[in-house]
């Protein structure tokens, strides 16, 4: 038998990621645009000089080029290198974790799309529906083969767009504007078809107490007011990580104080 060492596949898997990190870069920057995320190659955003394939390689290519255009030497932003860092460490950890199967490329879908919407939601204050509609149906379809199963998922959905459409519409009464998205429902509905209505629940109460504690030490700081804080997708995409993780084991947890 000469089966993989567990840690060189993980590390495998970590590579992997990177790569598909990359092309979640793609679809960061151009879905807002509303620009094809397959053609054209890419290109430095200052000079719109094309991107040669030894400057794409994930991580690497930014650090060696010190996180500037050959070119034009204007700044190529961070976010790059950290989003295909991000992705190659949720790749390595979840094979890890997880092992090969249904629930690991299930659990890597949603993850990945949970990192695109973080990121434009934190740029633009925008949860693109060609990510949470899509991911919507996919995470329902993968519940008829992997956890949650299909009844938690589809009560999932309701809970979790239903929930905070009601928030949407209570706020809009008594404020008289609005206070979320209407992209913040449908993620919340996409992030209760992956996880399953439960999760879901403990997704939004981890965003909701992010994002008052984050909004809290804003004010207290003078930072900004309530209507500058972070957008909430991104408080939910954070919430929605560490429920699809140690979600399970902390509910545990809690109802053994009891
Ligand atoms: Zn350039």
């Amino acid at each position: 038998m000469n089966e993989t060492p567990p840690a060189v596949a993980a590390a495998f898997a970590a590579l992997f990621g990177a790569v598909v990190g990359s092309f979640l870069n793609v679809c960061i920057y151009r879905l807002p645009l509303g620009t094809s995320i397959v053609w054209p190659a890419s290109a430095c955003p200052h000079c719109h000089r094309e991107i040669e394939w030894f400057e794409n390689i994930p991580i690497f290519s930014w650090l060696v080029l010190r996180g500037r255009c050959r070119t034009c030497g204007n700044p190529i932003g961070v976010q790059y290198p950290l989003v295909e860092a991000i992705t190659a460490v949720m790749f390595g950890a979840a094979w890890w974790y997880y092992g090969p199967g249904v629930l690991l490329v299930s659990r890597l879908v949603f993850g990945c799309a949970l990192i695109v919407l973080f990121a434009i939601d934190l740029e633009h204050h925008l949860l693109p529906n060609v990510i949470t509609l899509p991911g919507i149906v996919i995470g329902f379809a993968f519940s008829f083969f992997t956890t949650p199963g299909w009844l938690d998922s589809l009560i999932g959905i309701v809970v979790g767009g239903g929930s905070l459409l009601l928030m949407f519409y209570l706020y809009l009464l008594v404020r008289k504007k609005e206070g979320l998205g209407m992209g913040d429902p449908k993620m919340l509905a996409m992030i209760g078809a992956f996880l399953g209505w439960k999760m879901t629940l403990v997704a939004l109460m981890f965003a909701s107490f992010s994002g008052s504690l984050v909004g809290v030490t804003m004010m207290v700081t003078r930072r900004g007011s309530l209507e500058s804080m972070l957008p909430f997708g991104c408080f939910l995409a954070i919430g929605a990580a560490i429920a699809g993780t140690i979600g399970p084991s902390m509910v545990q947890w809690y109802l053994r104080l009891f």
